[in-house]
């Protein structure tokens, strides 16, 4: 397990790097699977920037989804399961957003999750276009990096109902395309990155950021012209293309 803290202690200062302009203050948060039923993720209030070892909290699996899947539990009971999904009762409270983590570690087939508040993503979400702009590509690495679609859910406030709406979102983008996304935009909130390593989540985050800082430039400049889908299409599925991705993967 000493490993893996250490691996998230540097991916939420990674993306708590004041320059980069994805999280400020107690935005953001981090998780990754422990394999054993349980996953480490950040303690409410606590900051990606100077995340510390006393900030991760160690979370059953099962409570949290369990608290998803009964109808009856919600917003009023958060707290008490938050409490009792601890493995340690002297843990810091983990973050409310600890069941978005369940669900993006569980169904999302995630090992590792980063959310963060990105400023350049969360212009667009936050934007009368919404997500829209992210359903077509504009650039090759954007394709490699973070995936050929990507899931969106509409606002929601964080919580109970905010993880359901991504296991929804999470359902569907599985149905249509038959594996999970590799982001998940929460419009007027965020992004969340789902990675197989630490390097691959920060990667798609940073991908992200200059996705939609493209984006912003090319809105203010007549506005997109998105690549055709069968382009798309055909470099997510261009073998120097996985070759690539995988080689990203490792060295970056
Ligand atoms: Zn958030």
């Amino acid at each position: 397990m000493n490993a893996i803290q250490d691996k998230l202690l540097s991916l939420s200062h990674d993306i708590g790097r004041e320059e980069r302009r994805l999280a400020i203050l107690g935005e953001g948060n981090t998780s990754a699977d422990l394999g054993d039923g349980t996953f480490l993720v950040k303690a409410s209030g606590s900051s990606l920037s100077t995340l510390q070892p006393g900030d991760l909290t160690r979370v059953n699996m099962a409570t949290a989804l369990e608290a998803l899947d009964d109808p009856s539990i919600g917003d009023p009971e958060v707290r008490r399961i938050l409490e009792s999904s601890r493995t340690d009762s002297s843990a810091k409270l983990p973050s409310v957003e600890t069941f978005m983590h369940a669900i993006c570690l569980s169904e999302g087939g995630a090992k590792w999750v980063g959310h963060c508040h990105a400023e350049s993503v969360l212009a667009i979400l936050a934007s009368q276009h919404g997500a829209q702009p992210f359903l077509n590509h504009l650039f090759p690495d954007a394709i490699v990096v973070c995936g050929r679609h990507v899931a969106v859910v509409p606002y929601i406030d964080p919580g109970l109902e905010l993880a359901r709406g991504v296991r929804r979102a999470l359902q569907g983008h599985r149905e249509a395309h038959g594996i999970p996304p590799k982001v998940v935009l929460l419009e007027n909130h965020g992004p969340v990155a789902l990675g197989a390593s630490p390097v691959e989540v920060l990667n798609i985050l940073l991908m992200l950021d200059k996705w939609a800082r493209i984006l912003g430039q090319t809105l203010a400049m007549g506005g997109p012209r998105f690549l055709p889908e069968a382009v798309s299409d055909r470099i997510d599925t261009r073998p120097d293309e996985h070759h690539r991705r995988a080689q990203i993967a490792q060295t970056n």
